[in-house]
């Protein structure tokens, strides 16, 4: 509509327009209950409809074996840092981790307190902007898992195959590529994703996990971090966050009806593919520093060859309704963030400002 921005942001991030509207008509009195979904006891009939609906139609979308359980939980990805190895191994566990970002090296140090992780391969001396070929990579033969970073949020380098861990299971975290294709769950023991990228806003942290992985805490898990707890509980051992939860229901609806992920995939590939071209193509004026086999389909950092003008690009681009294309603090620059619900629309409207600035500035 005219009064919406096209919103590049990170996350949390731009969501679909037909979801927003539904939550809107469904804000005040949700189907008729008299009472919208934020008032609702967790434990009456209709928030259980609404949970059990969203888990049935993530289990659609991601064709999730039966195998696995899938927990909405709380408090972020970064959570699940510490969750991850407090529930799959001992104090005195090997574990595996691949850095390639920024999301990967948090993950490894907060491992540190809880297990013994060893970075096997790391992408920072090259500003991490590679994905690491999978027989290079110098696995510890008794490692409980080994964790990877789907996609890297802030340096855009994503991984388009997945490793096979020599003994243990492989660790996904999946924040910012869940459920923007499909994606064989099976080669997995756990994914995690916090919703406020692709599904939904922030404060639902997803977690599907093979059943068989569920059970064996450290003595010390807090109650809140232990999946056991939550997975015998639905979810529901204490007040999920059911707006969220609500919403993130919405939007795999809305995925579902689009044709599930493959479509959607098809889409995302679109969209990326006429942002780097437009990048590739501007004969160095925008560069992409990332490797060209291995770049994000969801978030496309790039700088300008005169970097001076930065900041009035972003200015430009926020003044034609175009809003946080600031790259992360870290790497600067520019960051393109085009999950799922940003439409074709905003993306070719992003290129054809591309171009006018190049001619005005080149
Ligand atoms: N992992 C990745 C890949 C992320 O992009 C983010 C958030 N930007 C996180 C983890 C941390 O997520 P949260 O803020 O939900 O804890």
């Amino acid at each position: 509509s005219q009064d919406r921005v096209f919103n590049f942001a990170a996350g949390p991030a731009t969501l679909p327009e037909n979801v927003l509207l539904k939550a809107q008509s469904e804000l005040y009195n949700w189907r008729g209950s008299g009472m919208s979904v934020m008032e609702m006891s967790h434990r009456g009939k209709e928030f259980l409809s609404i949970i059990q609906k969203a888990e049935s139609d993530l289990r659609t979308l991601l064709n999730i074996p039966s195998e696995y359980s899938v927990l909405f939980l709380q408090g972020g990805a970064t959570t699940q840092f510490a969750a991850i190895p407090l529930n799959l191994c001992t104090p005195q566990d090997n574990v595996d981790y691949v850095v390639t970002g920024s999301w990967g090296d948090k993950a490894f140090k907060e491992a540190q307190k809880y297990c013994k992780p060893k970075v096997i391969w790391s992408g920072k001396s090259e500003k991490y902007t590679k994905i690491p070929s999978f027989s290079d990579l110098d696995q510890s033969s008794n490692a409980r898992y080994l964790h990877i970073c789907a996609n890297e949020t802030i340096h855009g380098v994503e991984f388009k195959d997945y490793p096979t861990p020599k003994n243990g299971v492989l660790v996904a975290d999946m924040s910012s590529n869940f459920c923007s294709k499909p994606v064989d769950v099976s080669r997995f023991g756990l994914i995690y994703a916090g919703a406020q990228k692709n599904v939904g806003p922030s404060g639902v942290t997803i977690v599907i996990i093979r059943k068989d992985l569920i059970g064996n805490a450290q003595g010390l898990t807090p109650v809140m971090l232990d999946y056991k707890i939550h997975d015998e509980n639905d979810s529901l051992y204490n007040t999920p966050p059911c707006y969220g939860i609500y919403m993130c229901g919405l939007v795999f609806e809305d995925l579902v009806e689009q044709g599930g992920l493959k479509e959607v995939e098809k889409k995302n590939k679109k969209k990326a593919e006429i942002l780097y071209n437009a990048i590739d193509e501007s004969k160095g004026f925008f560069r992409c520093p990332v490797e060209k086999s291995v770049r994000s389909l969801m978030n496309v950092p790039f700088t300008l060859e005169k970097a001076e003008l930065e900041a009035e690009f972003i200015k430009e681009a926020a003044k034609e309704k175009m809003v946080q294309l600031k790259g992360h603090r870290s790497v600067g620059g520019m960051r393109a963030s085009i999950y799922n619900a940003m439409p074709l629309a905003g993306v070719e409207k992003l290129v054809a400002f591309m171009k006018d600035f190049q001619a005005r500035h080149a």
